[in-house]
């Protein structure tokens, strides 16, 4: 399928900052030609822009949406016209679709990871999730992980700045779902120690061993890891974390966040095409 762009062509993008090292770009418009869709990607980075005038200039520009990575995730919200349910409760969107001129706000971070506990065989009604942090992407997964079933979520994060927002993370999944959530700081090790000894899934969502900080670990102490554990962490650059490492020197399986990525950027290519994304032939592209 030859891929051309035409007078017709419809811009989506990927606004924040860093930008330019992400796959975005690669894997949508891999998608758009296998589908022989009309479509373009393209990253801006909006380090030094007025994220107002942005959003006014590609709703002026009749984009067909957009998506918004760090530290845009926040900001966003008071400039849609409406959100998803669940990106309502989780407080954040990376994903906008322009419907007929009205932006309309969604979050499939959460989706998206959610999605890759299947390709690592873990049955999410089997035990208590522990979740380390609760920023813009753990807050996606806590609130996701509720919706989808998950029994109990234990929250860990330090005092810092989303304290806060991991006492609201546990109150709104409290309040709206099954699922039994409560908030540990990180600091009182032997307490993160019992919620990791009381749980099958570990999911570290915070920044901590990213590149060039890859010799760091959320887990100081991982004598806690049982082999019953499923431990992920949804970090992919670098793809093996010290994490990852630990996890599986105790005996534990471990998967890094490449897959999240693609399923996320699967579950907003839907939303804006009302298509499937080729998800196998990207996967086997860009993510193998
Ligand atoms: P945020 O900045 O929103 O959240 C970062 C989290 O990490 C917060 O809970 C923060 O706590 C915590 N944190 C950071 N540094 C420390 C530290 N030194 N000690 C203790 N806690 C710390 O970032 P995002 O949620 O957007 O991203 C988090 C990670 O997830 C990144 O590495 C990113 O690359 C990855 N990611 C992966 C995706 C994928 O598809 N695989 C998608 C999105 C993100 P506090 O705020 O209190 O300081």
């Amino acid at each position: 399928m030859t891929y051309q762009i035409t007078g017709h062509t419809r811009l989506g993008c990927l606004l924040g900052t860093p930008v330019s090292h992400s796959i975005s770009p690669m894997m949508y418009n891999e998608s758009f030609r296998l589908l022989g869709l009309d479509f373009v990607y393209l990253c801006f980075d909006t380090k030094n822009a007025d994220l107002s005038a942005m959003v006014r200039t590609l709703r002026d520009m009749n984009v067909f949406g957009f998506n918004l990575t760090m530290p845009d995730k926040e900001r966003i919200l008071e400039y849609l016209d409406e959100l998803s349910p669940a990106a309502r409760m989780i407080g954040a969107v990376n994903t906008v679709k322009n419907e007929d001129g009205r932006l309309i706000g969604h979050n499939t971070d959460g989706i998206g990871y959610m999605r890759s506990l299947g390709d690592a065989g873990y049955d999410i009604h089997s035990g208590a999730m522990t979740l380390l942090g609760a920023g813009g992407a753990a807050s996606s997964i806590a609130i996701q992980a509720a919706l989808d079933g998950v029994p109990a979520l234990h929250i860990v994060n330090r005092r810092g700045r989303s304290w806060e927002n991991a006492n609201r993370l546990a109150d709104v999944i409290n309040s709206n779902t099954d699922c039994r959530a409560d908030v540990t700081d990180m600091a009182d090790l032997s307490e993160v120690r019992r919620c990791i000894q009381d749980s099958t899934l570990l999911t570290n969502a915070t920044s901590i061993g990213m590149a060039p900080n890859a010799d760091a670990t959320p887990v100081s102490d991982p004598s806690c890891f049982h082999r019953d554990l499923l431990v992920t962490d949804i970090i992919y650059n670098p793809s093996y974390t010290r994490l990852i490492r630990e996890a599986q020197e105790h005996g534990c399986r471990a998967q890094n966040g490449m897959y999240m990525l693609l399923y996320q950027g699967e579950a907003a290519f839907h939303i804006w095409t009302g298509q499937d994304m080729p998800t196998e032939q990207i996967r086997s592209k860009f993510f193998s």
